[in-house]
């Protein structure tokens, strides 16, 4: 063995899945994972720039870790993901406990950074690459258990190409790619065989999967499919039962990609549809190429194809020249398309991107906390009615682990991606035994973060045995 590594992960799925990427890569070097920070060799913080705040928490963390490399001189501190790709060598010359940073195109160099920085060495890799030799990673490794049973992400499309003028992914993650579709089935045929029932599907804008190949007329060697034949291809795995897909971009909804929520019964009944605002000014400021109509025009289409479908977003208040009236726009869309929940955040200027420079457009920062507030009250009230609209039905939970709710409660989600909490023993379980396995539930309660639910054999009419599936073996 190598030795024992931890990473800590900051941000978006990307990032979780991409800490995942990195932690198989060390286990096929003889790494495993280490307890805790304080029984590791190797320490790797995979960051966040999406905001200020995130970044901020690098320069905190590295800051608190100097006694952590000071206290065992072999140690190896490095640090991948947005900050890393945006700051490169500055980040060594500024830290000089830091032994090594990686870009995002860069993953599989980590293994041999690590080995280069046990003998001394110290260097920054964040060259960009627009070769598919990226998406090419090893298998799981047989001891690797993965994040969490019974459910995983798979990458479809990395980079973004639509420059939203306040966002900083694409100069973090670079130009879009897509995934040769032959990999992506061949993963989840695999991880199909690793007892593994549910698949999110990754991408920054995940249903234009594809659309630069297309453009091309699908040139045989970019051999992708059209997002919605990908789902339709991947529903076919045998043990797939739930597909997920984040984020989509609401340009890129197709009649296809909306029939499929109506016609494809593995495709979850959620979608996560970022609207950032309800007003067309600001829309058109953010470049977004959208209007407040068509994206409610998105969401009803999805609900007449999934009349139950549960749609949550992405806000963004407080940006350059957002006016009262155009806020107000925002609540109104909020109210119209009843989001099941959203996250919502104050508008943070981010290095190199157009936005910064409406310096004049500013909006005050008590105003924008006030309405973030106001946006976040309207919120909660719709979370906790579509929760209280669900006490009283059925569904599925896929067990996640212990629940933050105590030591005899389990977590789970459901095809919503509801969270929903239930007790251990109630579903004959363990509490720290759960994960991955699929409970039918009845709904009997609802919080505003989380619904409580009861196993649904309990009511007397239907039996444990069929209604409790375990994954994984
Ligand atoms: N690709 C997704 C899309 O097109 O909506 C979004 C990905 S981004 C990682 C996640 C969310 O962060 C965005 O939807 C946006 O609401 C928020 N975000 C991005 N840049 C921001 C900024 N400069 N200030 C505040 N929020 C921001
Ligand atoms: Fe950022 Fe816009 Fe790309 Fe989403 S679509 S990642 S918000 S640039």
């Amino acid at each position: 063995m190598s030795g024992c590594f931890r990473i800590r992960t900051y941000g978006c799925q990307m990032n979780v899945h991409d800490s995942d990427k990195v932690s198989n890569l060390l286990y096929h070097h003889r790494w495993r994972e280490a307890p805790g920070e304080e029984e590791a060799d190797l320490l790797v913080i995979n960051t966040c720039s999406i905001r200020e705040k995130a970044e901020n928490q690098l320069y905190s963390d590295l800051g608190a870790l100097r006694s952590w490399k000071h206290a065992a001189p072999a140690r190896v501190l490095g640090v991948g993901g947005c900050v890393a790709q945006q700051e490169g060598d500055a980040l060594l010359r500024r830290f000089p406990h830091l032994d090594f940073v990686f870009g995002t195109h860069n993953l599989t160099r980590v293994p041999a950074m690590v080995e280069a920085a046990r003998g001394g060495g110290r260097e920054a890799r964040t060259e960009e690459s627009r070769s598919l030799a990226r998406f090419e990673l090893p298998e799981r490794h047989p001891d690797y258990p993965g994040p969490t049973p019974g459910r995983a992400f798979v990458t479809v499309m990395e980079g973004c190409d639509m420059f939203c003028s306040f966002c900083i992914v694409p100069r973090t993650r670079g130009r879009e790619i897509s995934r040769p579709a032959a990999g992506i089935l061949a993963e989840v045929e695999d991880l199909a065989g690793r007892g593994v029932r549910e698949i999110t599907l990754l991408g920054q804008t995940v249903n234009a999967y594809g659309r630069h190949a297309a453009r091309r007329e699908r040139s045989a060697n970019a051999g992708t499919l059209p997002f919605a034949a990908l789902l339709w291809r991947l529903a076919g795995t045998p043990g797939i039962e739930r597909i997920r897909y984040t984020s989509p971009h609401p340009l890129f909804f197709d009649d296809e990609l909306i029939a499929a929520h109506g016609e494809l019964a593995a495709l979850c009944p959620h979608v996560h549809l970022p609207a950032q605002s309800g007003s067309d000014r600001i829309l058109a400021r953010m470049r977004r190429r959208y209007g407040a109509a068509d994206f409610l025009r998105i969401a009803a289409a999805l609900r007449r194809a999934r009349p139950d479908i549960a749609l949550t977003t992405d806000l963004i208040v407080g940006f350059p020249g957002e006016t009262e009236a155009d806020f107000r726009a925002t609540l109104e869309l909020v109210r119209e398309v009843r989001f099941t929940d959203a996250f919502s955040f104050k508008y943070s200027p981010r290095p190199g991107t157009p936005a910064t420079e409406d310096a004049a457009g500013a909006v005050p920062p008590e105003c924008a906390q006030e309405r973030l507030v106001e946006l976040q009250t309207l919120q909660r009230e719709l979370t906790l009615a579509a929760h209280r609209a669900r006490v009283g039905s059925r569904t599925e939970v896929l067990l996640e682990g212990p629940s933050r709710r105590g030591a005899t409660q389990l977590m789970g989600r459901d095809p919503y991606h509801r969270v929903v909490n239930l007790d251990a023993a109630e579903a004959g379980l363990e509490p720290s035994a759960g994960a991955g396995r699929l409970v039918a539930v009845e709904i009997v309660e609802a919080t505003p973060h989380s619904l409580i639910g009861a196993p649904a054999w309990l009511r007397g009419d239907s039996p444990p045995e069929p209604s409790l599936k375990a994954f994984g073996g």
